[in-house]
């Protein structure tokens, strides 16, 4: 879904000013993949390449970042590792995603007909409220040996992307929304999350069908009967983990790619937010997640011919070709399935 009010703003002859933020452990190298194919197929995308050291003691490097994704409108990110546990040093991830208010997460996650998995044909959308809940950041000892953190739901964020559910699923031509909670227990926060989308569903949306699932049997029932969903709505913590066990469910962290929204800016990155420290540098990471990461950018900013052309040469890479790296069961390295891709690119630009 692209939100009207979403406009790329630097935009020079046609060509699209993109921030790109590598990340840590195996973002440079699949970035460096990105680049390769855009470059092969002359997509109009110039990168403004931004790298955040994360052992350096200041957020310098995420100001800048942030300041070129104001700019640009657009960002394709890596993601930044949170190497230190001090209290001190919070996650980059996640000041970059609420200084933007990218409010609403989308993981579109469909079955690669190519992956063998145990469930075939899955095509589930996760929207995840992306700044607030649990991700906070706002933790403190109240008095020794006590931590008290602080989940924050409030009225505004849980409507504006429950409207944001709704209105992709009605865009999308989906049917049902379920809105994933703890209600149960956390009343008034998960409570609230869940009541905005009731209210919705029943005064804005009488045509989609709305439910909801408690998190806990949510999680049996899509590892046990995952057909039963269509779009998943659901506060920051549980979209986390619902997102993973569906990537799971899939093939992987090196496939999905997942976006993220605010009424200004946009960006993409692979859809389990993984660094990949240990696998970086082998020549085996899966470079898939990254390149879908990449064409839902040029789609978003309406480069609908390029987004095509990889789409279909990633999908026939895996579902046809079956060039794959270990990770979904190939033996493929990381460059020989982006060479593939390439090949497939050639053969389909001429054909
Ligand atoms: P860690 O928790 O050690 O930082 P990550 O969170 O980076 O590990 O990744 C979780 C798991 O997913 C690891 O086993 C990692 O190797 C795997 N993984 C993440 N991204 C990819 C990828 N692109 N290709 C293959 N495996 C990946
Ligand atoms: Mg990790």
């Amino acid at each position: 879904i692209r939100k009207q009010k979403i406009i790329p703003v630097a935009q020079y002859g046609g060509r699209h000013a993109v921030t790109m933020l590598p990340g840590g452990g195996i973002g440079p190298e699949v970035m460096g993949y990105v680049r390769e194919i855009f470059k092969y197929i002359g997509a109009p995308i110039d990168f403004e390449v931004v790298d955040i050291d994360p052992t350096v003691d200041n957020d310098e490097d995420v100001q800048y970042a942030i300041t070129t994704i104001k700019r640009n409108g657009v960002g394709l990110k890596g993601n930044i590792e949170t190497k230190s546990e001090a209290a001190y040093v919070t996650s980059r991830n996640v000041a970059l995603r609420n200084e933007l208010d990218m409010y609403a997460y989308v993981l579109n996650c469909k079955s690669f007909p190519g992956v063998p998995t145990r469930h075939k044909d899955i095509d589930v959308v996760i929207i995840r409220q992306n700044t607030e809940g649990e991700y906070a950041m706002l933790e403190h000892e109240s008095v020794y040996g006590v931590i008290e953190s602080m989940k924050v739901v409030t009225a505004t964020n849980s409507e504006r992307v429950c409207r944001f559910a709704f209105e992709f699923a009605k865009r999308n031509g989906r049917k049902k929304v379920t809105t994933v909670h703890k209600a149960n227990i956390m009343k008034l926060s998960d409570g609230l999350f869940l009541e905005t989308s009731r209210r919705l569903a029943r005064d804005e949306y009488p045509e989609i069908e709305h439910n909801d699932m408690i998190i806990d049997n949510c999680c049996m029932q899509l590892v046990a009967k995952p057909h039963q969903f269509d779009v998943m709505l659901m506060t920051n913590l549980y979209g986390s983990i619902v997102s993973n066990v569906v990537c799971g469910l899939l093939g992987g962290a090196g496939l999905l790619s997942g976006r993220n929204y605010g009424d200004h800016y946009a960006v993409f990155e692979p859809g389990t937010r993984n660094t990949g420290t240990a696998i970086a540098g082998k020549n085996i990471a899966n470079p898939i997640a990254m390149i879908n990461a990449s064409v839902d950018m040029l789609e978003h900013l309406g480069h609908h011919y390029h987004a095509d052309l990889i789409r279909r040469a990633v999908n026939k890479t895996i579902n046809v070709d079956k060039i794959v790296t270990p990770d979904v069961g190939g033996t493929a390295s990381s460059t020989e399935v982006v060479n593939n891709i390439m090949v497939n690119i050639g053969k389909m630009a001429r054909g």
